[in-house]
């Protein structure tokens, strides 16, 4: 399979040039020339029992130029090990639970195929190759996870200090190993403008060998395609379903994925882009005009993104026309205060915990519905276990949220991480000074 960028440049790539480099240097993203076609059959008669086979055969479709079945087979069984399930909490809606894996957030499902597919790509190269990641919060711990003991590979996890909550600091900066938690003074933003210029610093270029595991990296989101065509597979059988998603938005990552999902012909009618108060998409699908902001910190931090990365990719999708996107998608902006409220309200309506995020997107899924009677089934997108904001959601239900047990382990060790400001200099001197990195 060739890669185009959304930059600038003409010039196709390979997997492992995409996959590697992680962004193209015309400061575009990598997305598929063309995007492989889901066969009529699967959905027609949707036989397949499990997620696993389903991502098998998602990833076959786009992987079988580069990669044998066998291979392709023990990438995806290694990573996708845990469950999906899609939950009905009334008829016509439904939760799709994203937070079955080892950090308990979707970003696994990324992490940790990107992650294996990367130790393939690498795995006769001598030089040591260096994954950087800012994460606002799951990103980090998921790919801390994912990379942890993988050969040949360091794994540098930028993150703002003070703004991620104490269960994701942990799942950052507690593994040790190969990975580096590097604590920024600043934000978000700052961290990912840090990845981004050491990305494409010249003098780096040439000394340490990098790239990056955000959802920039293709290889992470083509992954998320899985369980968007799972949905179809654990739905009641009927030869039409009007179906609607809403998905909890940060850096588009997830949405983008979605939207790959329905290019390859998953009869998808509707998305809600589901946003906190961090809504510079939502503005731009209102006004077709797009002006980031800095980003504001919110209850669900992991969507507290100002200038979404994967819009870019969004933008090219749809040959960057407006109406084909509003067709499609449709956006809506939440505030702390209504998310609980869709906590309450979730908890009240269906005895059903969830975390702000999935709240965000409950309320969004709510509004989408309400406005458009066409759909018959609603589905929102729950991306993290309840138990990873313990403070927010005690506040708003009368019960305890506990932690599965496996996380309760890494909450008594200590947290390593290095402290950086958020000057670039700063940031280039560490990578270049050490010799863990060459
Ligand atoms: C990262 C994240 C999001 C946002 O996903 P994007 O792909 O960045 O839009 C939503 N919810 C949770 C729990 C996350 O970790």
């Amino acid at each position: 399979m060739k890669f185009f960028s959304t930059g600038s440049s003409r010039a196709l790539v390979d997997l492992r040039t995409a996959v590697l480099t992680g962004m193209p240097r015309d400061g575009g993203l990598y997305l598929p020339v063309e995007i492989p076609r889901l066969p009529a059959t699967w959905i027609e008669e949707r036989k397949a029992d499990t997620l696993l086979e389903v991502s098998r055969r998602v990833a076959e479709l786009f992987f079988r130029d580069d990669l044998p079945p066998a291979r392709i087979a023990d990438l995806v069984g290694d990573a996708i090990n845990f469950p999906a399930p899609l939950v009905e909490l009334a008829p016509g809606i439904r939760v799709l639970e994203l937070f079955h894996g080892p950090t308990l957030a979707f970003k696994d499902f990324g992490a940790r195929f990107m992650a294996r597919l990367m130790a393939h790509l690498v795995k006769d190269d001598s030089r040591k190759l260096n994954v950087l990641v800012a994460t606002s919060g799951d990103t980090g711990g998921a790919v801390a996870n994912g990379f942890f003991g993988v050969e040949g590979i360091n794994v540098l996890v930028l993150y703002p200090a003070g703004k991620v909550s104490k269960i994701q600091e942990k799942q950052i900066a507690t593994p040790g190993g190969n990975i580096t938690p590097i604590r920024v003074k600043g934000t978000f933003d700052d961290c990912q403008r840090l990845v981004k210029r050491a990305l494409s610093d010249p003098v780096l270029a040439g000394s340490v060998r990098m790239t990056s595991a955000n959802s920039i990296n293709i290889s992470r989101l083509i992954p998320q395609i899985f369980y968007y065509v799972w949905i179809f597979f654990q739905l009641p059988r009927r030869r039409e379903i009007k179906i609607a998603v809403s998905v909890p938005s940060g850096n588009l990552g997830n949405l983008t994925a979605g939207l790959m999902a329905q290019k390859m012909g998953l009869p998808v009618i509707r998305w809600m882009a589901a946003t906190n108060i961090n809504d510079s998409l939502v503005r731009y699908l209102n006004s077709g005009r797009y002006q980031p902001r800095p980003s504001v910190p919110t209850i669900s931090n992991a969507m507290d993104v100002g200038d979404p990365s994967n819009f870019q990719r969004i933008l090219e999708l749809y040959g960057h026309r407006h109406r084909g996107i509003i067709r499609d998608i449709q956006g809506r902006a939440y505030t702390d205060g209504e998310t609980r409220q869709a906590l309450g309200e979730l908890y009240r309506s269906y005895r059903y915990i969830g975390d702000p995020h999935g709240a965000v997107a409950y309320q969004g899924l709510r509004d989408l519905m309400n406005g458009d009677p066409r759909i018959e089934e609603g589905i929102f997108l729950e991306t993290a276990h309840p138990a990873k904001f313990p403070e927010t959601v005690e506040q708003v239900i009368p019960e305890r949220v506990s932690l599965p047990s496996r996380l309760n382990r890494i909450m008594n060790q200590p947290i390593r991480s290095v402290n950086l400001s958020c000057r670039f200099t700063d940031f280039r001197d560490l990578l270049t000074s050490s010799s863990l990195y060459r």
